[in-house]
């Protein structure tokens, strides 16, 4: 298959200019090391004339009426679904997911946002509040909610479409302008995002990209006074370093994970099996709720392994713009080095390699370690490939120290028939998501997601990202004296 090059540039004030430096970066594509195309490669100053614009493009916004609000988010939708395909195979080509998984991130994930967010609008109510005071009956306190202002988005390359646009939507409904700083080896699945914006017709200045290294673009994005939240989505340590920078502003932070997917011993064995597979190989393992660490209890271990080699050999990794292809390459060299450390830290300590371990290029094979101790890397980190390190206990007690004694805190699955057992690992295991009887890689669009400990700080989808990316706001009459 062929492609015509693709060269884009940065949104700033409703123009798509040039970097002021006028330098540029390629962007490859990890199925074939094909390039895709260029971009411009933004800098300091690029964001400050992003961050100027953006105040402006905030207060015109913002005198946009909820109704017309809601409608261009609508427009947005059909936009999106009108070139959904197209921006599906561009996903697929920079981040190396299957082309399965690029549609399920742009038509199941990505898409729905924009409606979702349009009727969140509507529901975006404040209250009043009686008085306390001794003269109540002339008082009235209403609390209402307002944009926080210019909202920075820093976004990885994981899901480039998805994430970006969680914030993007929910942000702009709210009435904030944002500015989109996408990951430097997937910038176009963001500036995608940012195109069905602009012609939904969201005012010149309300929607930015800067595209260009995040130790540049994305540093002053986050260190400038000019943004008022900071929206970030990467690695955990990024994450603490930006808590250094930002001074006094919202963060929202989804940061890395190392969740747990806990095997019972009343467990439906073949449920626990199949939802390995999608918590260890879907995106080849890079999705911040992998199943990183599986806990099989001791006697259902066996039976549990010889059923999850059984299904791991039928994972077929290839091309990932073949329709049948399970599973793609890794999309950049950094992570495929921090994979590569990881199985050898485990060979190193003894871990029985049951299938897999073996490389080609950025193509890791479907991996099982078994005999994983907490001491292993791949027990304490994140590995963020497609690896099922194996990791026994004894006793639920056991369970829920193993699964808690990581910095992490995103999602964790338990699989067990008994309503006992799922109550005290449900309410046990310190993350922000437990699921019972299902993968570690599932989330739904209407319920709060994000992490406890080094997973992050806030909650965004839905409800709960309108509250992050708005100002509550008291405002108390005293009627007495109008
Ligand atoms: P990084 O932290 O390396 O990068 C994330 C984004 O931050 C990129 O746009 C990057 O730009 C930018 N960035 C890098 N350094 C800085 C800096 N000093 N200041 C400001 N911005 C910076 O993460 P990855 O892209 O490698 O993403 C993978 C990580 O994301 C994993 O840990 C994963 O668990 C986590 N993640 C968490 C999710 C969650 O919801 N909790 C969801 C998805 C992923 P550039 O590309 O130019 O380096």
């Amino acid at each position: 298959m062929s492609f015509p090059e693709i060269h884009k540039k940065l949104l700033i004030g409703g123009e798509w200019v040039e970097s002021e430096s006028g330098e540029r970066f390629e962007v490859t594509s990890p199925g074939d090391g094909s390039v895709i195309g260029t971009c411009a490669k933004g800098t300091a100053k690029d964001v400050q004339a992003a961050i100027a614009s953006a105040i402006e493009g905030q207060k015109a916004l913002a005198k946009i009426s909820v109704k017309r609000r809601a409608e261009m988010l609508h427009d947005a939708a059909r936009i999106a679904e009108r070139r959904a395909e197209e921006d599906s195979v561009l996903l697929c080509r920079e981040v190396g997911k299957t082309i399965r998984e690029a549609r399920d991130e742009v038509m199941v994930y990505s898409n729905p946002h924009y409606g979702e967010a349009a009727e969140g609008l509507k529901r975006l109510r404040g209250l009043t509040l009686p008085s306390t005071q001794e003269d109540s009956n002339n008082k009235r306190i209403i609390v209402t909610h307002e944009p926080v202002g210019v909202v920075g988005i820093i976004s990885p390359w994981n899901w480039p479409n998805d994430i970006p646009n969680i914030c993007a939507s929910h942000g702009l409904a709210a009435g904030n302008s944002i500015i989109l700083k996408p990951a430097t080896t997937t910038p176009f699945s963001a500036i995608a995002v940012a195109e069905i914006y602009q012609e939904a017709g969201f005012p010149a200045g309300s929607v930015s990209v800067v595209s260009g290294p995040g130790d540049v673009v994305g540093e002053e994005l986050v260190s400038n006074p000019g943004t008022n939240a900071i929206s970030f989505t990467g690695e955990t340590t990024t994450g603490e370093r930006l808590t250094r920078i930002a001074g006094i502003k919202r963060l929202l932070l989804e940061l890395g994970g190392n969740g747990p997917l806990v095997v019972m011993d009343d467990a439906d064995l073949d449920a626990a099996v199949e939802a390995t597979i999608t918590g260890c190989f879907y995106l080849a393992g890079q999705v911040c709720t992998a199943s990183e660490r599986i806990l099989v209890h001791a006697a259902v271990h066996d039976l549990y392994v010889e059923k999850l080699l059984a299904r791991t050999k039928q994972v077929r990794m290839g091309n990932p713009l073949l329709e049948d292809t399970d599973m793609g390459p890794l999309n950049n060299w950094a992570n495929a080095r921090k994979v590569q450390a990881h199985l050898d830290d485990a060979r190193a300590r003894g871990g029985r390699f049951l299938i897999g371990g073996g490389s080609n290029g950025l193509y890791f094979e479907p991996t099982i370690v078994d005999g994983v101790t907490s001491d292993f890397l791949m027990a304490r980190d994140e590995t963020f490939g497609p690896v099922a390190p194996i990791m026994t206990f004894g006793s639920l007690e056991e369970a829920i120290e193993i699964a808690n004694e990581t910095p992490y805190g995103l999602q964790g699955s338990v699989f067990t028939r008994s309503l006992k057992n799922a109550f005290a690992l449900g309410e046990g295991i310190r993350c922000g998501t437990v699921h019972v009887n299902e993968s570690n890689n599932y989330w739904d669009q209407l319920a709060p997601f994000g992490g406890m400990k080094k997973s992050g700080l806030g909650r965004e989808l839905s409800d709960w990202a309108f509250a992050e990316l708005t100002e509550t706001k008291q405002i108390t009459f005293d009627l007495s004296r109008s």
